[in-house]
């Protein structure tokens, strides 16, 4: 068996291609404007000539939207016109030659984080969020990726935390998304900090509240205790080992885990909560080593 993966991160801008090892580190990565309206077969043929120098084992796609498993193609997505009903697995594999697995893009992120971040610990059960633009997430339910009866599983963003809450993206009142997205963040950010920074950034936001601005760590405190309330209705129904946050806005760390820890202390049930590892790994294209490894898992 090759040794390495190739994991490729497909979002709507960019897309980024990385030669994985098996312990999750990335050995050679790069990345390539995405060129949606160019269409899946074009994107496909321009991926594959460049991992082609390469040598693996397996291929893993992470793509945002809804995905099919089996075929390998996208159900429905949200910025990608025009890409549902491509086979990626078939058009991958029949140009590189190995198998090809595809996957939804937080689900693969959560993958690799557990991986990775948490060792694979055999059996655990994590719920993973992706804190970034959009909130995401995934579940792997006693050491397997849960992927739910379509591959819809994990979709906690839209969770709802207030009937009559800010307007979310999606259309709705009150969703997590509409509270711990980059929007929300820099939203709260505007209303609550006196002296703003330039270019104004969850990452600025971040920096502030750190070196003491009390607005910006009133935006975090918001943020976490957010996420938390979320989190807690998710720890009561799933009991799970650990949560992993992962994606941009996790480089908040502790700012964003001390509230999360706050609201867990403060349930009035705390068994469920007592084992509960929380973890916010060190930023890495967990997308591309997700997907990667993910692929190597399924290849068998
Ligand atoms: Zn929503």
């Amino acid at each position: 068996m090759k040794k390495y993966s190739v994991g490729i991160d497909v979002g709507g801008t960019f897309t980024k291609l990385g030669l994985v090892a098996p312990d999750g580190s990335v050995i050679q990565s790069l990345q390539i404007p995405t060129e949606p309206s160019k269409g899946p077969a074009h994107f496909t043929r321009r991926a594959a000539a460049i991992v082609k120098a390469w040598n693996f084992g397996s291929v893993g796609l992470g793509l945002a939207g809804g995905v099919d498993a089996k075929t390998g193609s996208l159900l429905f997505v949200p910025n990608l016109r025009g890409w549902t009903g491509f086979s990626f697995k078939k058009a991958f594999s029949k140009s590189l030659g190995v198998p090809v697995t595809v996957e939804n893009d937080a689900n693969a992120a959560v993958w690799g984080g557990y991986v990775v971040a948490l060792k694979k610990q055999p059996h655990a059960t994590v719920i993973g969020v992706t804190l970034g633009t959009g909130v995401g997430g995934g579940l792997v339910i006693e050491g397997r990726l849960h992927r739910g009866a379509s591959g819809y599983a994990g979709e906690l963003g839209h969770l709802t935390l207030e009937l009559d809450g800010p307007r979310c993206r999606c259309g709705r009142r009150g969703c997590l998304e509409a509270y711990a997205g980059t929007h929300a963040i820099l939203r709260a950010a505007k209303a609550r900090m006196r002296r703003l920074p330039s270019p104004l950034t969850p990452k600025a936001v971040a920096a502030a509240a750190l070196s003491g601005d009390r607005g910006a760590r009133a935006v975090w405190d918001e943020v976490g205790t957010r996420l938390g309330q979320g989190l807690a209705g998710l720890v009561l129904v799933l009991n799970p080992d650990a949560i992993l946050l992962l994606g941009g806005v996790a480089r908040a760390g502790r700012l964003v885990l001390d509230p999360i820890r706050r609201v867990f202390a403060a349930q009035p049930f705390r068994e469920p909560f007592k084992q509960v590892v929380l973890s916010a790994p060190a930023q890495r294209d967990w997308g591309v080593v997700g997907a990667a490894l993910l692929s190597r898992e399924r290849r068998g």
